[in-house]
Protein backbone atom coordinates (compact mmCIF):
# COMPACT_ATOMS: atom_id res chain seq x y z
CA UNK A 1 0.00 0.00 0.00
CA UNK A 2 1.02 4.11 -0.38
CA UNK A 3 1.56 5.17 2.48
CA UNK A 4 -0.20 8.54 3.44
CA UNK A 5 2.50 11.34 3.94
CA UNK A 6 -0.17 13.96 4.76
CA UNK A 7 -2.89 11.73 7.15
CA UNK A 8 -5.53 13.12 4.65
CA UNK A 9 -5.03 10.67 1.99
CA UNK A 10 -8.82 8.96 1.26
CA UNK A 11 -8.66 5.45 2.60
CA UNK A 12 -7.47 2.70 0.17
CA UNK A 13 -9.72 1.35 -2.91
CA UNK A 14 -9.35 -2.27 -3.79
CA UNK A 15 -9.07 -1.87 -7.80
CA UNK A 16 -12.77 -3.71 -7.89
CA UNK A 17 -14.17 -0.99 -5.70
CA UNK A 18 -13.41 1.66 -6.76
CA UNK A 19 -14.79 0.24 -10.73
CA UNK A 20 -17.15 -2.02 -9.32
CA UNK A 21 -18.74 -4.39 -12.03
CA UNK A 22 -21.74 -5.15 -9.99
CA UNK A 23 -25.15 -2.81 -9.46
CA UNK A 24 -25.53 -3.50 -5.76
CA UNK A 25 -24.62 -0.12 -4.29
CA UNK A 26 -21.14 -0.35 -2.42
CA UNK A 27 -21.09 0.18 1.06
CA UNK A 28 -20.50 4.19 1.06
CA UNK A 29 -23.42 4.11 -1.21
CA UNK A 30 -25.06 2.20 1.17
CA UNK A 31 -23.75 4.25 4.24
CA UNK A 32 -25.94 7.02 5.29
CA UNK A 33 -29.80 6.27 5.34
CA UNK A 34 -32.15 9.95 5.32
CA UNK A 35 -34.98 7.29 7.83
CA UNK A 36 -34.41 5.38 10.51
CA UNK A 37 -35.38 1.53 10.21
CA UNK A 38 -36.93 1.52 13.82
CA UNK A 39 -38.71 3.84 15.86
CA UNK A 40 -36.39 2.92 19.10
CA UNK A 41 -32.57 1.14 19.40
CA UNK A 42 -30.90 -0.42 22.27
CA UNK A 43 -28.04 1.72 21.93
CA UNK A 44 -28.22 5.33 19.67
CA UNK A 45 -24.98 6.69 19.15
CA UNK A 46 -24.38 10.18 18.32
CA UNK A 47 -21.41 11.22 15.97
CA UNK A 48 -20.27 8.78 13.28
CA UNK A 49 -16.67 9.69 12.88
CA UNK A 50 -13.69 7.52 14.31
CA UNK A 51 -15.00 7.60 18.10
CA UNK A 52 -19.10 6.25 17.10
CA UNK A 53 -18.06 3.96 14.50
CA UNK A 54 -15.03 2.37 16.67
CA UNK A 55 -17.88 1.93 19.48
CA UNK A 56 -20.21 0.82 16.99
CA UNK A 57 -17.92 -1.85 15.48
CA UNK A 58 -16.90 -3.39 19.04
CA UNK A 59 -20.24 -3.54 19.84
CA UNK A 60 -21.47 -5.26 16.83
CA UNK A 61 -18.96 -7.92 17.35
CA UNK A 62 -19.42 -8.56 21.01
CA UNK A 63 -20.86 -11.68 21.65
CA UNK A 64 -22.67 -10.83 24.23
CA UNK A 65 -24.87 -8.10 22.75
CA UNK A 66 -27.28 -8.52 19.85
CA UNK A 67 -29.40 -5.05 20.31
CA UNK A 68 -30.20 -2.95 17.58
CA UNK A 69 -27.09 0.06 16.76
CA UNK A 70 -27.67 3.72 15.19
CA UNK A 71 -25.24 5.81 14.46
CA UNK A 72 -26.72 9.59 13.88
CA UNK A 73 -24.09 11.87 11.82
CA UNK A 74 -24.82 15.58 11.18
CA UNK A 75 -22.15 15.93 8.77
CA UNK A 76 -21.83 12.86 7.04
CA UNK A 77 -19.26 14.43 4.49
CA UNK A 78 -17.02 14.50 7.76
CA UNK A 79 -15.99 17.57 6.43
CA UNK A 80 -15.82 19.28 9.43
CA UNK A 81 -15.16 16.76 12.14
CA UNK A 82 -11.48 16.61 14.35
CA UNK A 83 -10.68 13.28 12.41
CA UNK A 84 -10.78 15.20 9.11
CA UNK A 85 -7.81 17.90 10.61
CA UNK A 86 -5.67 15.06 12.65
CA UNK A 87 -2.17 15.33 12.26
CA UNK A 88 -2.58 11.25 12.52
CA UNK A 89 0.55 10.57 15.22
CA UNK A 90 0.72 7.26 17.46
CA UNK A 91 3.44 7.92 20.88
CA UNK A 92 4.15 6.07 23.28
CA UNK A 93 5.24 9.05 25.21
CA UNK A 94 2.62 9.79 27.66
CA UNK A 95 2.94 10.91 31.68
CA UNK A 96 0.16 8.33 32.77
CA UNK A 97 0.64 5.13 32.16
CA UNK A 98 -3.00 3.94 31.14
CA UNK A 99 -2.98 5.95 28.08
CA UNK A 100 0.60 4.49 27.37
CA UNK A 101 -1.24 1.02 27.45
CA UNK A 102 -4.32 2.43 25.42
CA UNK A 103 -1.97 3.28 22.21
CA UNK A 104 0.09 0.15 23.38
CA UNK A 105 -3.13 -1.48 22.48
CA UNK A 106 -4.03 0.45 19.06
CA UNK A 107 -0.59 -0.48 18.04
CA UNK A 108 -0.84 -3.96 18.26
CA UNK A 109 -4.63 -3.77 16.73
CA UNK A 110 -3.83 -1.98 13.96
CA UNK A 111 -0.37 -4.40 13.50
CA UNK A 112 -2.83 -7.05 12.98
CA UNK A 113 -6.20 -5.30 11.55
CA UNK A 114 -6.90 -8.25 9.52
CA UNK A 115 -6.89 -10.68 11.69
CA UNK A 116 -8.85 -8.47 13.92
CA UNK A 117 -11.34 -7.51 11.72
CA UNK A 118 -12.14 -11.19 11.28
CA UNK A 119 -9.58 -12.02 8.40
CA UNK A 120 -11.22 -10.03 5.65
CA UNK A 121 -8.62 -10.00 2.72
CA UNK A 122 -9.89 -6.81 1.68
CA UNK A 123 -7.87 -5.54 4.92
CA UNK A 124 -4.40 -4.01 5.19
CA UNK A 125 -2.39 -4.30 8.23
CA UNK A 126 -1.42 -0.81 9.40
CA UNK A 127 2.29 0.70 9.86
CA UNK A 128 3.99 2.83 11.72
CA UNK A 129 5.99 5.70 9.82
CA UNK A 130 8.37 5.41 12.66
CA UNK A 131 10.07 8.99 12.54
CA UNK A 132 9.80 9.21 17.08
CA UNK A 133 8.57 11.62 18.88
CA UNK A 134 11.28 14.01 20.60
CA UNK A 135 10.54 16.16 24.09
CA UNK A 136 13.21 18.70 24.18
CA UNK A 137 13.22 19.95 27.97
CA UNK A 138 14.89 23.92 28.15
CA UNK A 139 14.85 23.92 32.03
CA UNK A 140 15.44 21.20 34.61
CA UNK A 141 11.60 20.80 36.42
CA UNK A 142 11.14 19.89 32.72
CA UNK A 143 13.85 17.76 32.21
CA UNK A 144 13.07 15.60 35.80
CA UNK A 145 9.40 15.35 34.56
CA UNK A 146 11.06 13.64 30.88
CA UNK A 147 12.98 11.30 32.88
CA UNK A 148 10.61 10.29 35.34
CA UNK A 149 7.77 9.69 32.50
CA UNK A 150 10.40 7.93 30.66
CA UNK A 151 11.38 5.23 33.40
CA UNK A 152 7.70 4.29 33.60
CA UNK A 153 7.49 4.23 29.66
CA UNK A 154 9.98 1.98 29.47
CA UNK A 155 9.04 -0.12 32.35
CA UNK A 156 5.74 -0.73 30.33
CA UNK A 157 7.98 -1.87 27.06
CA UNK A 158 8.31 2.13 25.36
CA UNK A 159 11.70 2.21 23.55
CA UNK A 160 11.92 6.21 24.90
CA UNK A 161 15.17 6.72 25.81
CA UNK A 162 16.71 10.18 27.35
CA UNK A 163 19.42 12.00 25.16
CA UNK A 164 22.06 14.55 27.16
CA UNK A 165 22.46 17.79 24.82
CA UNK A 166 26.00 16.04 23.26
CA UNK A 167 24.02 12.94 22.18
CA UNK A 168 21.08 14.70 20.97
CA UNK A 169 23.42 17.29 18.59
CA UNK A 170 25.26 13.57 17.31
CA UNK A 171 21.72 11.82 16.65
CA UNK A 172 20.36 15.27 15.08
CA UNK A 173 22.87 17.61 14.11
CA UNK A 174 20.36 19.84 12.18
CA UNK A 175 19.06 21.28 15.80
CA UNK A 176 20.48 24.55 17.33
CA UNK A 177 20.18 23.06 20.99
CA UNK A 178 21.61 26.39 22.87
CA UNK A 179 18.83 26.61 25.55
CA UNK A 180 17.98 22.70 25.50
CA UNK A 181 19.14 20.72 28.64
CA UNK A 182 17.68 17.05 27.41
CA UNK A 183 15.44 15.20 24.86
CA UNK A 184 13.10 12.36 25.40
CA UNK A 185 12.97 10.29 22.22
CA UNK A 186 11.13 7.49 21.32
CA UNK A 187 12.97 4.94 19.02
CA UNK A 188 10.12 2.26 17.91
CA UNK A 189 6.56 2.54 17.38
CA UNK A 190 5.95 6.65 17.29
CA UNK A 191 4.90 8.49 14.34
CA UNK A 192 2.53 8.54 11.31
CA UNK A 193 -0.22 5.82 10.45
CA UNK A 194 -3.21 5.88 8.48
CA UNK A 195 -5.83 6.66 11.23
CA UNK A 196 -8.35 7.43 8.26
CA UNK A 197 -7.87 3.63 7.01
CA UNK A 198 -8.90 2.94 10.52
CA UNK A 199 -11.98 5.00 10.88
CA UNK A 200 -13.24 4.01 7.10
CA UNK A 201 -12.74 0.19 8.17
CA UNK A 202 -14.35 0.59 11.68
CA UNK A 203 -17.76 2.40 9.44
CA UNK A 204 -17.65 0.00 7.02
CA UNK A 205 -17.27 -2.89 9.02
CA UNK A 206 -19.74 -1.91 11.27
CA UNK A 207 -22.37 -1.42 8.57
CA UNK A 208 -21.75 -4.81 6.99
CA UNK A 209 -22.37 -6.31 10.65
CA UNK A 210 -25.81 -4.51 10.46
CA UNK A 211 -24.99 -0.75 12.01
CA UNK A 212 -27.37 1.69 10.71
CA UNK A 213 -25.74 4.97 10.03
CA UNK A 214 -28.47 7.60 9.72
CA UNK A 215 -28.26 11.32 8.41
CA UNK A 216 -29.23 13.94 10.67
CA UNK A 217 -28.19 16.12 13.20
CA UNK A 218 -29.35 15.74 17.22
CA UNK A 219 -31.19 18.62 18.59
CA UNK A 220 -32.75 17.63 21.79
CA UNK A 221 -32.40 14.74 24.17
CA UNK A 222 -35.29 13.60 26.21
CA UNK A 223 -35.06 12.49 29.65
CA UNK A 224 -37.32 11.15 32.33
CA UNK A 225 -34.59 11.84 35.34
CA UNK A 226 -32.80 8.57 35.50
CA UNK A 227 -32.42 7.87 32.06
CA UNK A 228 -32.52 9.31 28.14
CA UNK A 229 -35.20 7.87 26.75
CA UNK A 230 -34.73 9.56 23.31
CA UNK A 231 -33.48 11.97 21.09
CA UNK A 232 -35.16 14.18 18.32
CA UNK A 233 -33.56 15.11 14.87
CA UNK A 234 -33.71 18.88 13.49
CA UNK A 235 -36.61 16.98 11.04
CA UNK A 236 -38.71 16.26 14.11
CA UNK A 237 -37.94 12.78 14.18
CA UNK A 238 -37.67 11.25 17.61
CA UNK A 239 -36.07 8.06 17.87
CA UNK A 240 -35.97 5.60 21.52
CA UNK A 241 -32.55 4.66 23.01
CA UNK A 242 -31.52 2.15 25.52
CA UNK A 243 -28.05 4.02 25.57
CA UNK A 244 -27.01 7.32 24.47
CA UNK A 245 -23.32 7.43 23.24
CA UNK A 246 -21.86 10.71 22.96
CA UNK A 247 -19.40 10.91 20.38
CA UNK A 248 -19.89 14.77 19.07
CA UNK A 249 -16.25 15.07 19.20
CA UNK A 250 -15.93 18.75 19.62
CA UNK A 251 -19.78 19.20 19.75
CA UNK A 252 -19.94 17.18 23.43
CA UNK A 253 -21.01 19.69 25.29
CA UNK A 254 -24.07 21.17 23.22
CA UNK A 255 -25.16 17.32 23.31
CA UNK A 256 -25.00 17.00 26.86
CA UNK A 257 -27.01 20.15 27.43
CA UNK A 258 -29.44 18.64 25.61
CA UNK A 259 -30.04 16.23 28.50
CA UNK A 260 -29.42 18.88 31.13
CA UNK A 261 -25.86 17.80 31.48
CA UNK A 262 -22.31 19.70 31.97
CA UNK A 263 -19.23 18.35 30.72
CA UNK A 264 -16.23 20.52 31.21
CA UNK A 265 -15.35 20.81 26.79
CA UNK A 266 -14.75 22.90 24.66
CA UNK A 267 -13.70 23.16 20.71
CA UNK A 268 -10.20 24.98 20.66
CA UNK A 269 -8.54 25.06 17.41
CA UNK A 270 -5.69 24.13 16.60
CA UNK A 271 -3.29 25.05 13.27
CA UNK A 272 -1.68 22.79 10.55
CA UNK A 273 1.02 23.94 8.27
CA UNK A 274 2.86 21.44 5.84
CA UNK A 275 5.70 23.04 4.22
CA UNK A 276 8.83 21.90 1.55
CA UNK A 277 12.15 22.95 2.41
CA UNK A 278 14.79 24.68 0.11
CA UNK A 279 17.34 22.27 1.79
CA UNK A 280 15.56 19.13 3.11
CA UNK A 281 16.86 17.55 6.29
CA UNK A 282 19.78 15.07 5.80
CA UNK A 283 17.51 12.51 8.14
CA UNK A 284 14.17 11.75 9.37
CA UNK A 285 13.19 14.94 11.46
CA UNK A 286 11.23 13.55 14.64
CA UNK A 287 8.46 14.61 16.14
CA UNK A 288 9.84 17.56 17.82
CA UNK A 289 8.15 19.04 20.88
CA UNK A 290 9.83 22.04 21.39
CA UNK A 291 9.12 23.84 24.50
CA UNK A 292 7.87 26.71 22.99
CA UNK A 293 4.55 24.30 22.44
CA UNK A 294 5.15 24.51 18.78
CA UNK A 295 5.51 20.72 16.98
CA UNK A 296 6.87 19.80 14.04
CA UNK A 297 7.80 16.45 11.81
CA UNK A 298 8.58 14.74 9.03
CA UNK A 299 5.61 14.60 6.33
CA UNK A 300 6.55 13.85 3.17
CA UNK A 301 10.40 13.09 1.84
CA UNK A 302 10.90 16.70 1.96
CA UNK A 303 8.18 18.02 3.47
CA UNK A 304 7.44 18.87 6.95
CA UNK A 305 4.67 19.02 9.40
CA UNK A 306 4.29 21.79 11.75
CA UNK A 307 1.15 22.25 14.63
CA UNK A 308 0.71 24.78 16.72
CA UNK A 309 -1.99 26.64 19.30
CA UNK A 310 -3.40 30.42 18.64
CA UNK A 311 -2.07 32.80 21.19
CA UNK A 312 -5.29 33.37 22.53
CA UNK A 313 -6.22 29.71 23.17
CA UNK A 314 -9.86 29.74 23.87
CA UNK A 315 -13.21 28.09 23.01
CA UNK A 316 -14.32 28.81 19.69
CA UNK A 317 -17.25 28.10 17.65
CA UNK A 318 -17.23 24.68 16.63
CA UNK A 319 -17.73 25.38 12.93
CA UNK A 320 -15.16 28.60 12.96
CA UNK A 321 -11.95 27.47 10.73
CA UNK A 322 -10.58 30.55 10.49
CA UNK A 323 -6.95 30.66 9.47
CA UNK A 324 -4.45 33.11 11.51
CA UNK A 325 -1.90 33.85 8.67
CA UNK A 326 -0.18 36.23 10.95
CA UNK A 327 0.59 33.86 13.39
CA UNK A 328 2.53 31.70 11.16
CA UNK A 329 5.16 35.04 10.19
CA UNK A 330 5.45 36.15 13.93
CA UNK A 331 6.27 33.21 15.74
CA UNK A 332 5.88 29.48 13.99
CA UNK A 333 8.16 30.10 11.42
CA UNK A 334 10.71 32.28 13.65
CA UNK A 335 11.20 29.38 16.09
CA UNK A 336 11.03 27.20 13.90
CA UNK A 337 14.26 28.23 12.12
CA UNK A 338 15.57 28.82 15.30
CA UNK A 339 15.33 25.64 16.28
CA UNK A 340 16.32 24.43 12.72
CA UNK A 341 18.66 26.88 11.38
CA UNK A 342 18.25 24.62 7.49
CA UNK A 343 14.45 25.92 7.58
CA UNK A 344 15.40 29.34 7.09
CA UNK A 345 14.14 28.82 3.36
CA UNK A 346 10.83 27.08 3.02
CA UNK A 347 7.48 27.03 1.33
CA UNK A 348 4.17 26.60 2.55
CA UNK A 349 2.23 23.92 0.99
CA UNK A 350 -0.82 23.96 2.41
CA UNK A 351 -2.47 24.64 5.68
CA UNK A 352 -5.58 23.97 7.68
CA UNK A 353 -7.22 24.76 11.18
CA UNK A 354 -9.04 21.63 13.10
CA UNK A 355 -10.39 21.43 16.28
CA UNK A 356 -9.26 19.63 19.55
CA UNK A 357 -12.27 18.53 21.94
CA UNK A 358 -10.60 19.97 24.76
CA UNK A 359 -11.03 19.07 28.37
CA UNK A 360 -10.28 21.79 30.43
CA UNK A 361 -10.51 19.62 33.61
CA UNK A 362 -7.08 17.48 32.89
CA UNK A 363 -7.16 17.05 28.72
CA UNK A 364 -7.65 13.30 29.48
CA UNK A 365 -11.02 11.26 28.37
CA UNK A 366 -13.78 11.19 29.53
CA UNK A 367 -15.81 7.83 29.16
CA UNK A 368 -18.36 5.96 30.45
CA UNK A 369 -21.56 6.81 31.82
CA UNK A 370 -22.99 10.04 33.73
CA UNK A 371 -23.87 9.27 37.70
CA UNK A 372 -27.03 10.46 37.77
CA UNK A 373 -28.31 9.94 33.76
CA UNK A 374 -26.86 6.28 33.65
CA UNK A 375 -27.84 5.35 30.36
CA UNK A 376 -25.77 8.70 28.79
CA UNK A 377 -22.08 7.53 27.70
CA UNK A 378 -19.81 9.66 27.34
CA UNK A 379 -16.87 9.39 24.78
CA UNK A 380 -15.17 12.93 24.25
CA UNK A 381 -12.88 15.19 25.31
CA UNK A 382 -9.63 13.66 23.59
CA UNK A 383 -7.65 16.78 23.79
CA UNK A 384 -5.75 15.79 20.83
CA UNK A 385 -5.04 12.46 21.28
CA UNK A 386 -7.52 10.82 20.87
CA UNK A 387 -7.63 8.80 17.38
CA UNK A 388 -4.35 6.95 18.75
CA UNK A 389 -6.89 6.01 21.34
CA UNK A 390 -9.98 5.16 19.36
CA UNK A 391 -9.65 1.31 19.35
CA UNK A 392 -8.82 1.06 23.50
CA UNK A 393 -11.68 3.72 24.36
CA UNK A 394 -13.94 1.98 21.96
CA UNK A 395 -13.72 -1.33 22.61
CA UNK A 396 -13.71 -0.22 26.47
CA UNK A 397 -17.43 1.83 25.55
CA UNK A 398 -18.70 -1.27 24.10
CA UNK A 399 -17.80 -3.81 27.20
CA UNK A 400 -19.75 -0.91 29.42
CA UNK A 401 -22.47 -1.06 27.42
CA UNK A 402 -22.23 -5.07 27.13
CA UNK A 403 -21.10 -5.88 30.22
CA UNK A 404 -21.96 -3.38 32.73
CA UNK A 405 -18.05 -3.03 33.16
CA UNK A 406 -15.09 -3.14 31.64
CA UNK A 407 -13.47 -6.97 30.48
CA UNK A 408 -10.16 -6.34 28.91
CA UNK A 409 -8.56 -2.91 30.43
CA UNK A 410 -9.73 -0.87 33.31
CA UNK A 411 -10.36 2.60 31.92
CA UNK A 412 -12.25 3.45 35.28
CA UNK A 413 -9.59 6.41 35.78
CA UNK A 414 -11.45 8.53 32.59
CA UNK A 415 -14.64 8.00 34.57
CA UNK A 416 -16.86 10.41 35.06
CA UNK A 417 -16.93 10.72 38.47
CA UNK A 418 -13.94 12.51 38.46
CA UNK A 419 -15.92 15.97 36.80
CA UNK A 420 -18.25 15.93 39.87
CA UNK A 421 -15.30 15.98 42.41
CA UNK A 422 -13.28 17.89 40.31
CA UNK A 423 -9.84 15.46 40.57
CA UNK A 424 -8.21 15.92 37.54
CA UNK A 425 -6.42 12.78 35.64
CA UNK A 426 -3.74 14.09 34.68
CA UNK A 427 -1.99 14.30 31.23
CA UNK A 428 1.29 16.63 30.76
CA UNK A 429 2.28 15.41 27.63
CA UNK A 430 -0.50 17.53 25.51
CA UNK A 431 0.89 18.80 22.58
C1 LIG B 1 -5.13 19.47 14.24
C2 LIG B 1 -5.35 18.18 14.98
C3 LIG B 1 -4.32 17.27 15.07
C4 LIG B 1 -4.53 16.07 15.77
N1 LIG B 1 -3.50 15.16 15.79
C5 LIG B 1 -3.69 13.99 16.44
C6 LIG B 1 -2.67 13.02 16.43
O1 LIG B 1 -1.61 13.22 15.84
N2 LIG B 1 -2.89 11.86 17.10
C7 LIG B 1 -4.05 11.61 17.76
O2 LIG B 1 -4.18 10.56 18.36
N3 LIG B 1 -5.07 12.50 17.75
C8 LIG B 1 -4.91 13.68 17.10
N4 LIG B 1 -5.91 14.60 17.09
C9 LIG B 1 -7.13 14.31 17.84
C10 LIG B 1 -8.06 13.37 17.10
O3 LIG B 1 -8.15 13.75 15.75
C11 LIG B 1 -9.41 13.42 17.78
O4 LIG B 1 -9.25 13.13 19.16
C12 LIG B 1 -10.38 12.40 17.20
O5 LIG B 1 -10.45 12.52 15.80
C13 LIG B 1 -11.76 12.64 17.81
O6 LIG B 1 -12.71 11.86 17.17
P1 LIG B 1 -14.24 11.99 17.55
O7 LIG B 1 -14.96 10.95 16.81
O8 LIG B 1 -14.35 12.03 19.04
O9 LIG B 1 -14.66 13.47 17.11
P2 LIG B 1 -14.96 14.05 15.65
O10 LIG B 1 -14.02 13.49 14.66
O11 LIG B 1 -15.02 15.53 15.76
O12 LIG B 1 -16.41 13.49 15.33
C14 LIG B 1 -17.55 13.93 16.01
C15 LIG B 1 -18.71 13.76 15.05
O13 LIG B 1 -19.94 14.02 15.74
C16 LIG B 1 -20.82 14.67 14.85
N5 LIG B 1 -21.83 15.38 15.65
C17 LIG B 1 -21.60 16.33 16.59
N6 LIG B 1 -22.75 16.77 17.13
C18 LIG B 1 -23.74 16.09 16.51
C19 LIG B 1 -25.15 16.12 16.62
N7 LIG B 1 -25.77 16.94 17.49
N8 LIG B 1 -25.89 15.30 15.82
C20 LIG B 1 -25.26 14.45 14.96
N9 LIG B 1 -23.92 14.40 14.81
C21 LIG B 1 -23.17 15.20 15.57
C22 LIG B 1 -19.91 15.60 14.07
O14 LIG B 1 -20.50 16.01 12.86
C23 LIG B 1 -18.66 14.75 13.89
O15 LIG B 1 -18.64 14.05 12.66
C24 LIG B 1 -5.77 15.79 16.39
C25 LIG B 1 -6.81 16.71 16.27
C26 LIG B 1 -6.62 17.89 15.56
C27 LIG B 1 -7.75 18.86 15.44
Amino acid sequence: MTPCWTGLCPPPVARDQAYPQQQEPSVSQRTFRTQPEHNTYDVVIVGGAIMGSSVAWWLSQNVDFDGRILVIERDPSFEQCSTAHTNSCIRQQFSEPLNVKSSQFTLQFIKGLRTNMGGDERVENLSVQDFGYLYLADNHARAEELKAAQAMQSALGAGTRILTRDELAEAFPFYDLNDIILGSHGTKDEGYWDGGALFDWFRRKAIEAGVEYLSGDVTDVQTDGARATSVTLLDGTQIGCGHLVNAAGPRAALLSKMAGLDVPIEPRKRFTWVFSAANPLDRPLPLTVDPSGIHFRQDGPETYMVGAAPHDDVAVAPDDFHMDHSIWETHVWPHIATRIPQFEALKIVTEWAGHYAYNTLDQNAILGPHPDIENFQFINGFSGHGLQQAPAMGRGLAEIIAHGGYRSMDLSPFGYERIVTGTPFGESAVI
